[in-house]
């Protein structure tokens, strides 16, 4: 008989950046152990395509058309991802965008607006209408609830020429914290995921350079990239009953990178 908390039939699941990379993985991962899918990115083309593969998958699936550093776009968005699915269990607050720059000194005000803007008031937005959701629904006699933040290693290491990006990671992981202590008492529970050296569109820039290819991924001691696939149990753990007593860890999913 296998082991039953790992089955998320029933339950709904949230995936800001849904339609590819990482989110994709963690989104295909939760409707295989039978979560009904909610899939939010800007572009509408690879929406669609995501929700045609997760379809396939045999739940439900809704893809929204919402930019998270819009508020009222993800206001609404929440709303109508609740209509439309009766509920949402949890939410990954994934998206986000990798602006650098050739040097910290170059870094335009512009660049650093920008990715404000996607990683961190897009995860406020996303976060606090999940929690408006999950707090209303226990006040009715419904606890429950998992919230994720997707932070990355440049959260607690130093990445040079990403000083904006770093500190909308490192927000991140404290924002987690916060809502975590506050929304225990409704059953909702809040976690970071610090995903390594994913291959993924971000990343291939540095996918495609030799260098990187050279001093990079040897250092990781799975002496591979990270694949969005390899998300996929820690989502489906996170959306699950198991993590029940689970709340306010960074989970760090690098190959071993960060400790070697
Ligand atoms: P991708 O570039 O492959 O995907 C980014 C996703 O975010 C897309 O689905 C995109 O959808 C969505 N997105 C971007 N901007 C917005 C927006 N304004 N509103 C809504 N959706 C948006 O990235 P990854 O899968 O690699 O990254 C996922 C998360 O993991 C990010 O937060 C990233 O910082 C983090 N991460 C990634 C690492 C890596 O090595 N790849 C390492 C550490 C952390 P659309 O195009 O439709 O807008």
């Amino acid at each position: 008989m296998a082991y039953a908390p790992f089955n998320l039939s029933g339950k709904v699941a949230l995936v800001t950046g849904g339609n590819r990379g990482i989110g994709l993985g963690m989104a295909k991962a939760m409707a295989q152990a039978g979560a009904d899918i909610v899939i939010w990115g800007s572009n509408p083309e690879r929406n669609l395509a995501a929700e045609q593969t997760l379809t396939a998958l045999g739940v439900r699936v809704k893809a929204q058309t919402v930019d998270v550093s819009d508020e009222a776009q993800v206001r609404e968005g929440m709303e109508e991802a609740v209509a439309a699915m009766g509920r949402v269990d949890s939410v990954f607050a994934n998206a986000g965008i990798g602006y650098g720059s050739p040097s910290f000194v170059d870094m335009s005000t512009e660049v650093y607006r920008k990715v404000l803007a996607v990683n961190l008031d897009g995860v406020f937005f996303t976060l606090r209408e999940a929690c408006r959701h999950m707090v209303e629904r226990a006040k009715a006699g419904d606890p429950g609830g998992s919230l994720v933040g997707v932070a990355s290693l440049a959260a607690i290491e130093g990445a040079a020429r990403n000083e904006a990006y770093a500190a909308t990671k490192g927000a991140v992981i404290s924002m987690i914290k916060s809502v975590a202590v506050e929304h225990a008492r409704y059953g909702v529970r809040a976690n970071a995921i610090l995903p390594g050296w994913i291959a993924t569109d971000m990343t291939a820039g540095a996918q495609g350079n030799a260098a990187f290819a050279e001093k990079v991924i040897p250092r990781v001691p799975a002496r591979r990239w990270g694949e969005p696939e390899d998300f996929g149990g820690m989502a489906v753990y996170l959306a699950s009953d198991a993590s029940s007593y689970h709340s306010g860890t960074t989970l760090v999913i690098d190959g071993g990178y960060s400790i070697f």
